[in-house]
């Protein structure tokens, strides 16, 4: 058995995950499968410009496997391209960076998730459970595991 794979993370999903070459010819089903971990590759490098360094640390992945990961993604699309494939993102068991915002209270230990949180808002705000004022912000990086 092989090394169990690392969790790659990506800052969130592609908002389009299906694209669909224009001709009449076109059957359904005919496509290339990008994954999420390959498009999150492809964002990171071409798109935010970082360094390949950079890249694999973002996503908790060494240098070789990023490159791999991005070469395996060109492939892809390069043949979707010449043969009038359709692309899907789907798949691939990866881990979502999320930030948690919201307020704790000090009284009952309740924690709750607010987006519009701040120090400033805090001082409006009760605690929904016990009504105290007595709160702090909460910020703090999750990660949820998707498949
Ligand atoms: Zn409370």
């Amino acid at each position: 058995m092989g090394r169990p794979h690392r969790i790659r993370y990506v800052e969130r999903f592609p908002d389009f995950t299906y694209f669909k070459p224009q001709s009449d010819t076109f059957k359904k089903g005919f496509e290339v499968i990008l994954t999420i971990a390959e498009f999150e590759a492809m964002r990171l490098k071409h798109h935010q410009r970082k360094t390949q360094t950079e890249c694999a640390e973002l996503m908790n992945i060494s240098q070789p496997t990023f490159s791999r990961i991005l070469d395996l993604a060109h492939k892809k699309i390069t043949e979707a391209l010449i043969h009038g494939k359709a692309i899907r993102i789907a798949g691939g068991t990866i881990g979502i960076k999320k930030i948690f915002l919201g307020y704790g209270c000090l009284k009952c230990m309740n924690e709750w998730e607010d987006r519009q949180a701040s120090e400033i808002n805090k001082k409006s705000v009760a605690c929904p459970a016990c009504k105290s004022k007595n709160l702090y912000l909460l910020k703090k990086e999750i990660y949820q595991q998707e498949f």
